[in-house]
C-alpha cells in the first residue's frame, strides 16, 4: 500500500475559490495521478485557516485574510468523494480545547497537525511574509523555538499525524544553520512524539523546497524508527501532478531504516499496512 494523505486540492495562493478546486473534475485529476503512481489511498487535508471556523482558534493576519470557507461544506464534499477526509490543523498554543472541539465535531479520518508559526507574534518558519528570520540571526534560537512548538504540538494529543516534522530547515542554506549536533533538537522531539502517540509524517515536500531533503531528515527519521514511531507517507502536493512526488526517495529511506509498514487511517483509527506500490491494474 502507498498513501498520500497530506494533500491540498488548491495552491496556497490568495483568492483561489473553493468552487474552482473542490469539484469532481479536480478530484479526478488527483485520483488519476495516484492510479498512475500505484498509490491506493488518497486523502485531502485542507489548511484549517481556509475556514471561517479557524478564527475561533487564532486571528493571525494570514488567517483573517483567508478564513472564508465553510468547514462543514468541505467535509460534506470530501465525504461524498473517494478521498479520505483529513485537515491540516496548526497547533495553536492555548487553544487546545477549542481545537479539540472544532476537530471533534466533524467526521475526519485523520488530522494532520502542523507547526508553521513559532512563538512570539506572527512569525512563521516557511512564509516569506511573516519570516521568523527577519531580525533573528541566531539559528540555534530559531530552531529551539520551532522544536519547542513542535514538541508541544506532538504532546498535545490533538493530532493523528505530525506534519513535516523539521520544517524549520525549509530554506536550507538560504538561512543560518545551527552549529550544534541536530540530535539535540531531534531527541526531545522523539520523546514528545512518543508521549502524544501520533504518527510522524514522512513528507517528500522538502525535496521541492530550497532544502532539497525529505522531512524528517534521515537522522531524525532513524531516531523515530528506533523508537517504533509509525510513519505516514505524504507528498503535501498542492497540484495533481505533484501527487506521490519523490516517493522513490521516501521508500528508499524507509527501506534503509528497516521500516516495512506505513499508517492508514479511517475515522481517526490507525492501522499499519505493508508499504509498497500497488500492482498496475491488469487488463483482461
Ligand atoms: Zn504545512
Ligand atoms: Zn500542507
Amino acid at each position: 500500500m502507498l498513501t498520500d494523505y497530506h494533500l491540498h486540492l488548491r495552491p496556497d495562493e490568495d483568492h483561489t475559490t473553493f468552487e474552482a478546486f473542490f469539484n469532481a473534475e479536480n478530484v479526478e485529476r488527483y485520483l488519476a495521478a495516484a492510479r498512475e503512481r500505484g498509490i491506493e489511498e488518497l486523502g485531502v487535508s485542507e489548511h484549517v485557516y481556509r475556514f471561517s471556523a479557524a478564527l475561533d482558534l487564532w486571528s493571525h493576519p494570514l488567517w483573517v485574510e483567508n478564513a472564508v470557507d465553510d468547514i462543514d461544506a468541505y467535509c460534506e464534499f470530501v465525504v461524498a468523494s473517494p478521498l479520505r477526509l483529513g485537515i491540516e490543523c496548526d497547533y495553536v498554543p492555548g487553544a487546545e480545547e477549542r481545537t479539540a472541539a472544532l476537530l471533534g465535531a466533524r467526521e475526519f479520518d485523520y488530522v494532520v497537525g502542523s507547526v508553521h508559526f513559532v512563538g512570539d507574534g506572527d512569525a512563521a518558519v516557511d512564509h516569506g511574509g511573516f519570516d521568523v528570520w527577519d531580525g533573528a540571526a541566531n539559528a540555534e534560537e530559531v530552531w529551539r523555538r520551532y522544536f519547542d512548538a513542535f514538541g508541544a504540538c506532538a504532546r498535545s494529543g490533538l493530532f493523528d499525524i505530525l506534519a513535516h516534522p523539521d520544517l524549520v530547515k525549509v530554506w536550507g542554506r538560504g538561512r543560518p544553520q545551527p552549529e550544534m549536533d541536530l540530535r539535540s533538537y531531534y531527541e526531545p522531539a522523539v520523546e514528545a512524539i512518543l508521549a502524544g502517540g501520533a504518527a510522524v509524517e514522512l513528507s517528500t515536500a522538502g525535496l521541492r523546497k530550497p532544502v532539497g531533503e525529505l522531512y524528517p531528515a534521515p537522522e531524525f527519521a532513524r531516531l523515530c524508527a528506533e523508537a517504533d514511531i509509525p510513519f505516514a507517507l505524504s507528498s503535501d502536493a498542492h497540484l495533481p501532478e505533484k501527487v506521490g512526488f519523490g516517493y522513490d526517495r521516501a521508500l528508499e529511506l524507509l527501506d534503509a531504516l528497516g521500516v516495512g509498514e506505513i499508517c492508514v487511517f479511517e475515522g481517526r483509527q490507525r492501522r499499519l499496512v505493508p508499504v509498497g506500490a500497488a500492482a498496475p491494474a491488469s487488463r483482461s
